[in-house]
């Protein structure tokens, strides 16, 4: 049964904005400040109210690596600017690992995305639920949100979609892919014993640990179902169950001895909903050469395979203005677990927020840009562009 309710007065317009940036994970982070760099009037609006998304509110607490393995970096520009963000006021073992990536300390990280953004001149808006796009004829031309302000209507010229579920996208009725997850849960830890090892080493990283539970990547240690990020009450029971995991082994512990730091600010999904783009990157695009790339990036899980990212995967037909960028590309089976990681969401982000400049500045739509001149954007802040 459905019920219709009717809007009885007109939404107001709360800001008029070049290109609003929707999600402030790292991907809408690394988007609003490439535009933003550009000269674009960006607004960045995010439903919480900490910009990082699943790298900092969701606890994972390892960029991974910005090089194939082989002592070649693949990944620079923003993905490593942000890199070394994530560790500016906070602890690292850059130092310690064999390949360049790091573990960081998400507050810290997010003192910093905060002080990054105020300082580019980005505008922010927490606490505020993206709800639908407002389309004409394949643009948009803004958005309908959710705040304290109540409901309000944000207008762009142009906009990016950094929900990590490709939420604006799907709205505005792009062809797009949902998968499924196993069950996980990661939060902080410590207890007596680290907290000792950390005095003794003088070396506070040792005193907090990542509790992991549940399922790996890929499904390692599942139970028999799978979760679905694109469903409500999947979403909410996924989070049940993860904490209940986490009850359970906190349960067997020594009250005095151990505790359990912070619990995930957001569901810790690794695919929810992607577009399916222009082209769909595959496993069997490893090393293939693009005319479009926006970058290259190694593979997290071992040494030597590189992918080139096409910019194809970025937007999607029948949509004049919009992008995407993070774990919403249009990358399917290893190509999206090689590119659904921190530093391509940063890497795509960039790519998405530069693209959308040079639309802007040509009047042209998103897909008709010059991809040369994207290039050379991109490359002069030191991504590599091809293998
Ligand atoms: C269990 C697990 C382990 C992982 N391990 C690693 C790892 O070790 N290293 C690594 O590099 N990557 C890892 N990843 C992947 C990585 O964390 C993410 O893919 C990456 O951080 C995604 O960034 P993003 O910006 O695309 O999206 P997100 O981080 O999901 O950011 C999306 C943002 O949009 C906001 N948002 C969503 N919907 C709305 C809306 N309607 N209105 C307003 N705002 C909205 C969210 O609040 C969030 O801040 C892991 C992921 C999981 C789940």
């Amino acid at each position: 049964m459905s019920v219709f309710y009717q809007e009885k007065s007109a939404i107001p317009i709360a800001g008029e904005y070049d290109l609003i940036v929707v999600g402030g994970g790292v991907a809408g982070v690394a988007a609003a400040l490439a535009a933003r760099r550009m000269g674009l009037q960006t607004l960045l609006v995010e439903k919480s109210v900490i910009l990082g998304g699943l790298a900092t509110l969701g606890h994972i607490v390892i960029y991974l690596p910005l090089c194939d393995g082989q002592g070649r970096q693949v990944i620079g520009g923003i993905a490593e600017e942000l890199l070394q963000l994530s560790i500016k006021y906070g602890y690292d073992d850059l130092a310690k690992q064999k390949r360049y990536r790091t573990t960081f300390n998400a507050p810290a990280f997010v003192l910093a995305l905060d002080e990054l953004m105020v300082d580019a001149g980005v505008d922010l808006l927490f606490d505020t639920v993206f709800s639908r796009p407002v389309m004409d004829d394949g643009s948009c031309q803004g958005i309908i949100v959710e705040n304290k302000s109540g409901r309000q209507l944000y207008t762009c010229r142009t906009i990016i979609d950094t929900t990590g579920d490709a939420d604006v996208m799907a709205r505005a009725g792009a062809e797009c892919v949902e998968g499924d997850n196993w069950l996980t849960f990661w939060g902080y830890h410590s207890d007596l014993d680290v907290m000792q090892k950390a005095v003794e080493t003088g070396d506070v990283m040792q005193a907090v640990g990542l509790l992991r539970c549940g399922a790996g990547p890929a499904g390692q240690g599942a139970e028999s179902r799978k979760y679905s990020g694109v469903d409500a009450r999947d979403v909410t029971e996924f989070v049940l169950a993860g904490r209940r995991m986490a009850k359970e082994f906190v349960k067997k512990k020594d009250k005095k001895q151990y505790s359990l730091l912070a619990l995930p600010g957001m569901a810790q999904f690794r695919t929810t909903r992607r577009i399916t783009g222009f082209y769909e990157l595959t496993s069997a695009d490893v090393f293939a050469r693009f005319e479009d790339s926006v970058g290259c990036v190694g593979d997290w899980r071992k040494a030597g395979p590189i992918y080139e990212i096409p910019y194809r995967t970025l937007i999607a037909p029948g949509l004049k203005n919009m992008l995407t960028a993070g774990r919403t590309i249009a990358a399917k089976d290893d190509a999206w677990e090689v590119t659904r990681v921190i530093p391509v969401a940063a890497l795509t982000g960039q790519a998405a927020g530069t693209a959308a400049a040079l639309a802007l500045e040509s009047g042209e739509d998103v897909a008709q840009i010059d991809i040369q001149k994207l290039q050379t954007f991109l490359e002069d802040t030191g991504v590599l562009i091809h293998i």
